[in-house]
C-alpha cells in the first residue's frame, strides 16, 4: 500500500510527543501532557511517487498488550525513545524490543532508530552517548542522541529512519 507506518515508543516522559509534534508541526511545549494515542499524517515522496507518512505517537510502556502488539505488526518501523536522564527508560525499552523481535522476526528487515532524547539536559545525564550506541548495537538499530527542546537532530532522526528501508 502506500501508507508507511512509524510507531513511537518508550516509557511516559521520555519526549514521544514531543518529538513527533517537533517533527510534524515545529513545536514544542515545557507542558507534560500525557498522550491517550494519536497518529499524524504527512505526504512524502518515496521511490519518486508520494506515499503517506504515518507516525504513531503511543503512550509509552504502560500500552495495554494488545494494543501494542496491534501496532507493532502494523508497524513497518520504529523509533524506541529514552531520555539520557534516566537509566530506567533505558531498561523500560527492552521489552518492547522483545516484543517487535517476537513480532516480525527477521529484525535485518525492519528499520529501528533508537533515540536518546533530552540531551540538552547534560547536567542531568544518566546515560553516557556510548552506552545508548552499544545498546543499539544488540538491537540490530541506528543510534542518534536528540532534542525535541532545542531541535537537535529531530529532523533527522526520521530521515534516517526513512533512508533505512530501501524497499520503502
Ligand atoms: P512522552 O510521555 O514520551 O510523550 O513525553 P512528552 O513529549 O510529553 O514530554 C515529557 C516532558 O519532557 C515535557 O515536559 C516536555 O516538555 C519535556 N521534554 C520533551 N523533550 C525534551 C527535550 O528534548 N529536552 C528537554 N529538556 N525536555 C523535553
Ligand atoms: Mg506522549
Amino acid at each position: 500500500s502506500n501508507d508507511y507506518r512509524v510507531v513511537v515508543f518508550g516509557a511516559g516522559g521520555v519526549g514521544k510527543s514531543s518529538l513527533v509534534l517537533r517533527f510534524v508541526k515545529g513545536t514544542f511545549r515545557e507542558s507534560y501532557i500525557p498522550t491517550i494515542e494519536d497518529t499524524y499524517r504527512q505526504v512524502i515522496s518515496c521511490n519518486k511517487n508520494i506515499c503517506t507518512l504515518q507516525i504513531t505517537d503511543t503512550t509509552g510502556s504502560h500500552q495495554f498488550p494488545a494494543m501494542q502488539r496491534l501496532n507493532i505488526s502494523k508497524g513497518h518501523a520504529f523509533i524506541l525513545v529514552y531520555s539520557i536522564t534516566s537509566r530506567q527508560s533505558m531498561q523500560e525499552l527492552e521489552p518492547i524490543w522483545e516484543v517487535i523481535r517476537e513480532t516480525k522476526g527477521n529484525m535485518e528487515d525492519v528499520p529501528v532508530m533508537l533515540a536518546g532524547n533530552k540531551c540538552d539536559e547534560v547536567e542531568n545525564r544518566e546515560i553516557n552517548f556510548s552506552e545508548g550506541e552499544d545498546q543499539a548495537k544488540r538491537w540490530k538499530s541506528s543510534f542518534m542522541e536528540t532534542s525535541a527542546k532545542t531541535n537537535y537532530n529531530v529532523k533527522e532522526l526520521f530521515q534516517e529512519l526513512l533512508n533505512m528501508d530501501k524497499n520503502r
